[in-house]
């Protein structure tokens, strides 16, 4: 539902954007989510989808924001080009740290000459921790069942059709946002197990080592952000938890690159995972900036709060150059929104 607005504004937008009349609606710029950048895997089902641009579309967006007049900065230098007032600007940040950033994202950055940061869980670097919406996924390709216990017993779920798969997906996707996400995720994991599937090694497959991180940081473009250690929602933990998540995170990429980092990005970065409490934090700890996944574009500096900024997300289902402006401006999110 919520796609098929977006992509209606998208096109309303899209058309202001050829008329000229975008300009006025973009604010200062935008930071832009990305996940995956790779060329497109032949996948019959293919739920995480939305997280995942082609090499291409990096480029075209690149190329895009460029025509219509955005500055590229480094998101750590965010306040004080906002502050400056020297025209829109764009952040590109990566949320992960997948293989495929080093791989196929950097080239394209450097074509560009345009800096971004990859946000890093210092679980998936050593390899203790796992990704669920990965897992899940590999899971529901390759079964025509699922055993999974909701809280009242095992429960078998159907996956011969598409729409199952989906609906198996969605609803455990649902169990481990409201449940204990570190219980739910270890059900999970032992399910995988259970059916040959090894989610320690997807995220060793798809995630950077640190030999991987500390060469994708020989690019003078390339900086890295904290994203906790569990990747789990941080407004759920408790106070400790939550402050341990996000310190051990920055120590451990403090370990790899040499230097504190300034930036942070709040797992899943929706409404229900990042509170009060977790800004609080943030500006404890130091961070120059936290991001969220909240949809919108920057305001001047001193309109917004910096320990959680909205980002757009370069989506995997709007893959056209038209689109990118349009994204830009934030107008479709205000039609959604509205
Ligand atoms: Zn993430």
């Amino acid at each position: 539902m919520r796609r098929a607005v977006i992509a209606g504004g998208l096109e309303v937008s899209g058309g202001l954007s050829r008329a000229g009349l975008m300009a006025g609606a973009r604010g200062q710029g935008a930071i832009f989510t990305l996940h995956h950048v790779r060329p497109k895997p032949a996948r019959a089902f293919d739920p995480n989808a939305h997280l995942e641009i082609t090499p291409d579309f990096l480029d075209v967006a690149l190329r895009t924001l460029k025509r219509d007049g955005y500055r590229f900065v480094p998101l750590e230098q965010l306040p004080d080009a906002l502050a400056a007032k020297g025209g829109p600007v764009a952040c590109l940040t990566l949320d992960d740290g997948y293989r495929n950033n080093l791989e196929h994202a950097l080239p394209v950055f450097e074509r560009h000459q345009a800096p971004f940061t990859v946000f890093v869980a210092g679980g998936f670097v050593d390899r203790t921790h796992t990704l669920w919406w990965e897992t899940l996924a590999d899971m529901l390709a390759t079964n025509e069942t699922l055993r999974f216990d909701f809280g009242r017993g095992l429960e078998t779920l159907q996956l011969r059709a598409a729409v199952e798969r989906q609906a198996a997906f969605n609803r455990i996707a649902a169990f481990i946002h409201s449940h204990d996400e570190a219980k739910a995720i270890a059900s999970l994991n032992a399910a995988a197990l259970d059916r040959g599937i090894d989610p320690l090694a997807i995220t060793d497959r798809l995630t950077l080592d640190e030999a991987g991180l500390r060469r994708l940081v020989e690019s003078p473009l390339a900086s890295l952000g904290a994203h906790t250690i569990s990747h789990r929602s941080v407004a759920r933990l408790t106070d400790a938890e939550a402050r341990r998540e996000i310190e051990e995170s920055l120590q451990r990429v403090e370990a790899i690159t040499g230097r504190r980092p300034l930036t942070f990005a709040y797992p899943y970065g929706d409404a229900p995972a990042v509170s009060a409490r977790d800004h609080r934090i943030i500006a404890d700890l130091g961070f120059t900036l936290a991001v969220t996944t909240q949809p919108g574009t920057l305001a001047a500096r001193t309109q917004c709060s910096l320990n959680a900024l909205p980002r757009i997300s370069l989506n995997g289902h709007f893959q056209r150059a038209r689109y990118v402006s349009a994204l830009a401006s934030g107008i479709p999110f205000r039609l959604a929104a509205g």
